[in-house]
């Protein structure tokens, strides 16, 4: 089937670098055919265990991406270019404009880079390890308009520093905060560990559902907010809170769920793995007035079984695990737990699919899925389900007097 689609739908591709870049898998299909294409996809891997609604795309498909990264070098010729590696390699492709990404973000970037030659910044030379400017990082708070600029340099000696900001400033006066970041290795991984505020407080804010999320150069944010809303406005839907429940938070990240959770729930606890996450979970509660959320940095299968000893039940379990989905240890800890209700968010379907077999099999039934476009033109799909266990408070009781 898939096959078919794509040998029909064949067409002009909207973007000149599809090919090379290959960030956008979809691009051979027009806006309605992707959503058609990924709806069937979460259809014919979870439909089985319950209804699938249709898909929720964006109503404008495009320039969503609040967050770009472009790479810079030097092209054969020796003049600077900057834009994205080519799909698995590490040549640059020159990209200026992107369909999904943020557009003041584009424009920033080639700025720096026409700036460059002025002010003598040398791009750097991966061949040799030679040169200054390897990264520019642009973060866009959607809903605050705040922006924050990140370069991304091979050494922390930055000659003509001060008239380069103030001249970046003068082009762009939307810019709120300017960092620069020392990454000095060999590495794949585009930011470095040390890093230097040259304007501004050094981070970002934005408002997702209500809430005020500081955003750093290194902390995770969800990419597209617009349909993060949608998306977390959903969960919450399904998780049909009345303001008296006990609420985990699975996955936590830095706590959007949770406290977006919080003033729907009497108790929100969350809980992950990454402890700088935490910190900025941590964080985020305390900007945000709230008192009724506890972050805890561990695994959260972990959590969970300290959880089930101490027969400490949550009402609701919203679980958000990365593509790879939940591992053994947490699904058999949940089904210990054995909460009433299990909010599942998912940016992989198939991950979705294998998880939902035992949950199933655990006793729970899938009440119903919602996906959720949330990176148009690409592959991925986000989805949304919630599953239910009718006696589940029966069933712990029985099992706490075994
Ligand atoms: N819900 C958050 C983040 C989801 S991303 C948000 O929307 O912002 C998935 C998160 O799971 C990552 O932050 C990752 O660090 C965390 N994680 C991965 N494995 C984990 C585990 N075993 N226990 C707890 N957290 C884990």
């Amino acid at each position: 089937m898939e096959t078919k689609k794509k040998t029909t739908d064949r067409q002009a591709l909207p973007c000149p670098h599809a090919k090379k870049c290959g960030g956008c898998q979809l691009q051979n299909m027009d806006y309605p055919q992707q959503l058609a294409w990924k709806e069937n996809r979460v259809r014919q891997l979870i439909g089985r265990f319950g209804p699938v609604r249709p898909i929720i795309g964006m109503s404008t498909p495009y320039h969503y991406r609040n967050k770009v990264q472009a790479a810079f070098g030097l092209d054969g010729r020796r003049r600077i270019i900057s834009g994205v590696y080519q799909s698995s390699s590490h040549r640059i492709v020159p990209v200026d404009k992107c369909l999904i990404e943020d557009e003041t973000a584009d424009q920033i970037i080639v700025t720096i880079r026409s700036m460059m030659p002025d002010f003598r910044m040398l791009a750097y030379d991966e061949r040799t390890g030679t040169g200054f400017l390897r990264h520019v990082l642009v973060k866009r708070g959607f809903a605050t308009g705040q922006v924050m600029v990140v370069l991304v340099a091979a050494s922390p000696i930055f000659k003509l520093q001060k008239p380069f900001i103030s001249k970046l400033l003068a082009l762009h006066p939307e810019i709120t905060t300017i960092v620069l970041n020392v990454n000095d290795r060999f590495t794949p991984l585009v930011l470095g560990q040390r890093e230097k505020v040259l304007y501004g407080k050094g981070y970002i804010e934005d408002v997702l559902c209500g809430k005020t999320f500081r955003i750093s150069p290194r902390s995770f944010y969800q990419i597209n907010p617009v349909q993060t809303e949608v998306l977390y406005n959903t969960a919450m839907d399904m998780a049909g809170l009345t303001g008296r429940e006990t609420v985990l938070d699975a996955y936590c990240g830095t706590g959007t769920i949770a406290l977006i959770a919080n003033g729907r729930a009497g108790k929100v606890l969350g809980v992950e793995l990454n402890r700088d996450a935490v910190r900025d979970a941590i964080a985020n509660a305390r900007q945000n007035g709230v008192t009724n959320c506890w972050f805890t940095a561990a695994d959260a299968g972990e959590y969970m079984e300290d959880m089930a000893a101490h027969h400490d039940r949550p009402d609701v379990v919203f679980m958000d695990p990365p593509r790879a989905g939940s591992d053994e240890r947490f699904l058999r800890s949940l089904l210990r737990l054995s909460p009433p209700r299990v909010v599942y968010i998912s940016c992989n379907p198939e991950t979705l699919s294998r998880d939902l077999d035992i949950l199933h099999a655990g006793g729970y039934t899938m009440e119903t899925a919602q996906p959720v476009d949330m990176f148009p033109w690409t592959g991925h799909v986000e989805t949304v389900c919630s599953l239910s266990k009718p006696h589940s408070k029966h069933h712990i009781e029985k099992e706490n007097t075994l």
